[in-house]
């Protein structure tokens, strides 16, 4: 059999679990993940490299309107991504049809592209039915290649998943080296680790000001020390971040600490600072400089 390889975009609303699936389809946590939407802020590439082929995954931020800068870059991110061999369409079947949904749509027609409906959440669906339905509705909106059902987070229907996508690359050569298996540097990764804990533990509209920046990133052989800098947009935000006596500033940073051991492979020294930066969601340099993209001068 000849090899094949291509791209597949993970499209959807935000919060259907296209993160979860990026990390479930690789077999391994590339993509931070959280219970609210805009989680994901900027497209990430994840490559699954096969004996026979290799698929180059995009995740991309949720679709949702655009109002501040921060937003439509993200917006850009995903029209840029929509470029695919095959683009896997994320409905979260635990939820009615949503203008977010429509919006998405509109997007997987105009890619042109091959594309997978596939409903996720099914562990939280009580009536079978209920799914079936739902697959009629999507079928009555576009002509997509097949239906799939899943479980990101449990992995149910995967395995099938991975296999529809793959019979349907394109032969050629493998598009990077084998183990190449992300687009985004160890330290944008850990600055995202740590932006994940912040998401975890706290509410309303503090995960939204949320921006992480590492200072200082110093790997030895046996310790990487790190320096990062939480930043959010008003002082009562910085005070819940702290918390009281700095207790949840330390439980986040230990979560990430022990995370980012995992990764790694060795022990990390993490130094967390929580700045207030006043509207940084409208700043392009500081968009810019939170990027990997910009930190990488890409
Ligand atoms: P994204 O915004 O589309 O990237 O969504 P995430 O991957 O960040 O997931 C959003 C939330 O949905 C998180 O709390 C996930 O744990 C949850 N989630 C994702 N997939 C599933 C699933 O298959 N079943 C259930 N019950 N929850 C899921
Ligand atoms: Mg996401």
């Amino acid at each position: 059999m000849k090899y094949r390889a291509g791209f597949v975009s993970i499209l959807g609303r935000p919060n259907a679990g296209k993160s979860t699936l990026l990390n479930a389809l690789l077999g391994t946590k590339l993509a931070i993940v959280a219970p609210r939407p805009q989680t994901t802020r900027t497209a990430i590439q994840g490559v699954l490299t096969l004996p026979g082929a290799q698929i180059v995954f995009v995740d991309t931020p949720g679709i949702h309107e655009s109002s501040t800068l921060l937003n439509k870059r993200m917006m850009d991110q995903v029209r840029a991504s929509s470029e695919a061999d095959v683009v896997l369409f994320l409905v979260d079947a635990s939820v009615h049809f949503r203008k977010e949904d429509a919006e998405a749509l509109d997007l997987v027609k105009k890619t042109g592209a091959p594309a997978i409906a596939v409903f996720n959440k099914v562990d939280k669906l009580r009536e079978k039915p209920k799914l079936l339905e739902l697959i009629e509705q999507y079928r009555a909106l576009h002509d997509f290649a097949i239906y799939v059902p899943i479980s990101a987070l449990k992995g149910e229907g995967v395995d099938v998943l991975r296999k529809e996508i793959l019979a349907r690359m394109p032969q050629g050569p493998a598009l990077y080296p084998k183990d190449h298996l992300t687009d985004q540097p160890e330290r944008f990764l850990a600055a995202e680790i740590l932006r994940e804990k912040v998401l975890h533990l706290t509410h309303q509209e503090v995960p939204h000001a949320v921006a992480v920046m590492v200072e200082q990133w110093e790997d030895t052989p046996t310790l990487l020390r790190i320096a990062a800098t939480i930043y959010v947009e008003r002082p009562g935000q910085k005070a819940i971040l702290i918390g009281a006596g700095g207790a949840s500033l330390k439980k986040i940073g230990t979560l990430a600490r022990r995370e980012i051991e995992l990764r790694a492979g060795k022990k990390v020294f993490l130094q967390t600072f929580v700045k207030v930066r006043p509207n940084w969601r409208q700043d392009p340099e500081f968009l810019a400089a939170t990027d990997w993209r910009g930190m990488v001068g890409q």
